[in-house]
C-alpha cells in the first residue's frame, strides 16, 4: 500500500508539531523518519496510523483520503519502543491475539490461527519460545515477537516508533540487520521513526529528515550523507568542522586566510558557512604552506591505524574548534605534536549561505 501525506498541520495549544508536511512513500519502501527528539516524528506516524488527528492536510492510502477511515480498518500494524506485550499471556497467545479479535465472518479458523502463529514464530526465528511468559524473554525477543504481533493482522504498512530504543547498542545492532532481511522478503510498506542516524542510514531505504515540524530533505541514505541539501542534515548525520567566510573568488575567506571553493554559483562577497567532515581536513605543518586556516593542535588521541587529532583555530577562525582524522602513519610522518601551529587544508568542502539553504559543494 503506498502513503502520502499532504499538507498535514498539527499544533498542540500554540506549538505547531507539524508544519504543512507532505512525504509520498511507495509500495513497498522502508523509510526512516529521522530527526531530533521532539520534531514531530511520533506524532506524523500517529497520524498516518489514524491515532491522532491533524488539524488540517490529507493522509491518502492507496490514493484514497484516509480521514473517514477507522484506525482498525486501514490496516496497519504497529510496533512502539515499550510495547507492551500481554503479560499474562504465552508468546503463542500474545501473536494469536489479533486474529482472534477478529469478527467472525473473518475470524480464522482455531487450526488455521495455529498454523499463521507458528508461521509468524518461524519467520522472526523464535518458534521454540512460543510457551514462554513475555517476562521470560529477553528485550530483543520481546521485540520480534511484537513484530511477530503486528504481522499477525497481514497489515499492509507496518508503523514502528523506536522499536529498537530501549535495547542495548549490541542487539540494536543486530534488530536492525534482522528488520532489514525481513522487509526485503515480505516487502510491506513500512515507516520506522528514529532519532538514531546510523539506524535511519543502515536500515532505511529512503531517509526523511524532520526538523522542528518540517521536512529537510528526502533521499537515498547515501544522497542525504553525501548531499546534504541544509546545514542542518549536514550537521545532523555526523561530526563537522564548521568554517565561517565569506566568497572571495575561487575561495572562501576566513579572515585572512583562505579555502579553496571551486564551486561559483554563490555570490562574491556572500557571507557563508564551509563545512569539513573529519576526514576532509588535512593537517599540514605552518612552514609547509600557506594554503588554509591556521590552527594549534591541542589533542591527538591515536587509535589502531586512525588518529584523531583535535584543534583550536586560530585568526579569522579564533574560536572555533576542529576535530580531524588522520591515519596514524600521516601524523607520525609529519612529526605532529600537541602545541604545534599547523594549517587546516580541506579536500572538500560544503559550502551554505549564511542564514540560507542555498549549498554547493567544491
Ligand atoms: P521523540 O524522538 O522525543 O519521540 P518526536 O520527534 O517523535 O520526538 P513528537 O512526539 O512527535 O516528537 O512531538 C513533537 C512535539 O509535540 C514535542 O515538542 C512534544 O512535546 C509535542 N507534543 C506531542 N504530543 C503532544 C500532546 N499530546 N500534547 C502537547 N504536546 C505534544
Amino acid at each position: 500500500m503506498s502513503i502520502q501525506v499532504k499538507d498535514i498541520c498539527k499544533q498542540f495549544g500554540d506549538f505547531v508539531a507539524l508544519d504543512k508536511v507532505s512525504l509520498d512513500f511507495p509500495t513497498g519502501e522502508l523509510v526512516a523518519l529521522l530527526g531530533p527528539s521532539g520534531c514531530g516524528k511520533t506524532t506524523l506516524l500517529r497520524i498516518i496510523a489514524g491515532l491522532e488527528q491533524a488539524d488540517s492536510g490529507q493522509v491518502l492510502l492507496d490514493g484514497d483520503d484516509a480521514s473517514g477511515t477507522h484506525v482498525r480498518e486501514r490496516q496497519v500494524g504497529f510496533v512502539f519502543q515499550h510495547y507492551a506485550l500481554f503479560r499474562h499471556m504465552t508468546v503463542f497467545d500474545n501473536v494469536a491475539f489479533g486474529m482472534r479479535m477478529k469478527p467472525r465472518p473473518q475470524r480464522p479458523s482455531e487450526k488455521q490461527i495455529r498454523a499463521k502463529v507458528h508461521d509468524l514464530l518461524k519467520l522472526v526465528q523464535l518458534d521454540w519460545l512460543a510457551d514462554r511468559f513475555p517476562a521470560q524473554l529477553s528485550g530483543g525477543q520481546r521485540q520480534r515477537i511484537a513484530l511477530a504481533r503486528a504481522l499477525a493482522v497481514e497489515p499492509r504498512v507496518l508503523l514502528l516508533d523506536e522499536p529498537f530504543g530501549a535495547l542495548d547498542a549490541k542487539v540494536r545492532k543486530e534488530l536492525r540487520r534482522w528488520l532489514r532481511n525481513l522487509h526485503d522478503e515480505l516487502h510491506i510498506t513500512s515507516i520506522f521513526v528514529t532519532h538514531d542516524q546510523e539506524e535511519a542510514l543502515e536500515v532505511a531505504d529512503r531517509v526523511v529528515l524532520m526538523n522542528q515540524g518540517h521536512v529537510e530533505q528526502i533521499g537515498t541514505p547515501e544522497e542525504v550523507y553525501r548531499q546534504p541539501a541544509t546545514p542542518f542534515v549536514y550537521g545532523f548525520l555526523g561530526s563537522v568542522n564548521l568554517f565561517r567566510g565569506r566568497i572571495d573568488g575561487e575561495t572562501v575567506r576566513v579572515g585572512e586566510d583562505v579555502l579553496p571553493h571551486e564551486a561559483n554559483e554563490l555570490e562574491h562577497g556572500a557571507e557563508v558557512v564551509a563545512f569539513a567532515r573529519p576526514h576532509e581536513l588535512d593537517v599540514v605543518p605552518d612552514a609547509h604552506s600557506d594554503a588554509g586556516v591556521a590552527a594549534r593542535i591541542t589533542r591527538i588521541l591515536a587509535f589502531g591505524v586512525t588518529a584523531r587529532v583535535e584543534l583550536d583555530g586560530l585568526n579569522g577562525a579564533g574560536g572555533q574548534h576542529f576535530e580531524v582524522e588522520l591515519t596514524r602513519e600521516r601524523v607520525a610522518h609529519l612529526n605532529l605534536v600537541e602545541g604545534q601551529s599547523v594549517r587546516l587544508v580541506p579536500s572538500r568542502l560544503k559550502v551554505f549561505e549564511r542564514n540560507g539553504t542555498t549549498g554547493a559543494s567544491a
